[in-house]
């Protein structure tokens, strides 16, 4: 038998347990210091009201044979998925329910997408950006190449005319940088991967962030993005729901590669590889989009985007170079020594934890990331030990 070998190239540091053994040894040598965490970005604040509400009344119907619900729609429940359509349409994007599938979470489809493509294809990918797109695809055997944020061009890599990808990652707002691309940006990589017969995967996981009414929440709100792009979304940092899981990820029925519909291909491996997400799940999701849900869950961006407030005045004022923070719930600063060094130096000065920007690609190397989704208590302590040891 083969296995695939293609693991054997992972890097096999993870980022975030390479943190934790550090955590551990510094807990261990200093037990009576207290460590505050702006590192990982799960959420801190509940499930809005309206959410949990709708899964109360969803598990009540389970327990009567009239409601009960056994085996769903592969693809999702249509309620959620018209739901989901009602969604775009405030943004001005039309789709049809058939070009939406509810996932468990941005982070499985991201992996599972690349099966409707076969291996050897180039996936072009930025630095820095969220790891899981370099690990799957090594997983999947694709070559990569990568494209350079920096501060020159703030963190939005533009297409180089002269490289052809088959595959394009771009993930606006940036994980890690807070970065997004405006409509004339998009524009031009819709107009690039036409040119090239690529598709962009849109990791659009953090656009309920996007307070500037200017700036796409949806790539599809740009012209002929639905012949080039799969937009993948989820419900995590929207709505809280890391622990609950689900997302949503829309396959354009326009988009045609090899002469083949990837939305007919994409649906011919949902409906072989999974049996969906739980009723009572897709429930809570739907709540989300109604209008009080809607309201509700900006009510906590605006907490998380007031601590990334806090904590930009505070590097403002230390004359610390740093973007993001206003339309994403990540800041991103320049620091003064290689991000791992400055990730050892931060723990030891002021008991704070933040994550290298290294572990997010080369080009993160000198820079670091907090984040905001901590309590407001903890970051504003946080930020009063920042500016008294001057970082
Ligand atoms: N995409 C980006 C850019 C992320 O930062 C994350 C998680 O942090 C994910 C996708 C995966 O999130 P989830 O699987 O919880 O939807």
């Amino acid at each position: 038998m083969n296995i695939n070998t293609n693991y054997l190239k992972l890097n096999n540091n993870y980022l975030f347990s390479v943190i934790e053994q550090k955590i551990n040894a510094h807990k261990a040598a200093n037990p009576e210091r207290t460590i505050i965490s702006l590192g990982v970005g799960d959420v801190t604040l509940p499930l809005a009201p309206v959410v949990t509400e709708a899964l109360h009344r969803a598990v009540t119907e389970m327990e009567s044979s009239a409601t009960f619900r056994g085996y769903g729609n592969e693809q999702g429940y249509l309620f959620l998925r018209e739901a989901v359509c009602g969604y775009y349409s405030k943004k001005g994007v039309e789709l049809h329910p058939d070009e939406i599938f509810i996932n468990d979470g941005a982070g499985s489809d991201l992996g599972n997408i690349l099966d409707i493509f076969f291996d050897k294809n180039t996936a072009l990918i930025p630095t820095p950006v969220y790891p899981a797109y370099v690990d799957i695809n090594t997983m999947a055997g694709n070559d990569i190449a990568y494209m350079d944020g920096n501060i020159k061009n703030n963190f939005l890599p533009m297409p180089d005319k002269n490289l052809h990808a088959d595959i394009i990652y771009l993930c606006s707002p940036n994980n890690p940088t807070g970065a997004v691309y405006t409509k004339k940006q998009l524009k031009t990589w819709v107009e690039y991967a036409l040119e090239n017969d690529a598709v962009i995967i849109f990791d659009s996981a953090y656009e309920s962030f996007v307070q500037d009414n200017e700036l796409p929440t949806s790539i599809y709100q740009i012209d002929r993005a639905k012949e080039c792009v799969i937009e993948i979304c989820s419900l995590s940092k929207t709505a809280g729901f890391t622990g609950t899981r689900c997302g949503y990820t829309v396959v354009p029925q326009e988009l045609i590669r090899g002469g083949e519909s990837l939305n007919k291909l994409w649906l011919r491996n949902r409906a072989t590889k999974t049996n969906g997400i739980s009723y009572i799940i897709q429930r809570g999701a739907e709540a989300v989009f109604t209008e009080e849900g809607l309201k509700q869950v900006q009510e906590n961006i605006k907490y998380y985007l007031n601590n990334a407030k806090h904590i930009t005045e505070t590097l403002k004022k230390l004359n610390i170079w740093h973007t993001g923070g206003e339309n994403a719930p990540y800041v991103w600063f320049k620091c003064p020594m290689p991000s791992w060094d400055f990730f050892d130096y931060l723990l030891e000065k002021t008991d704070i934890i933040g994550i290298p920007g290294a572990g997010f690609g080369e080009n993160g190397n000198g820079f670091f990331r907090l984040s905001a989704f901590g309590k407001s208590e903890d970051v504003r302590i946080a930020m009063e030990r920042i500016a008294r040891c001057k970082i």
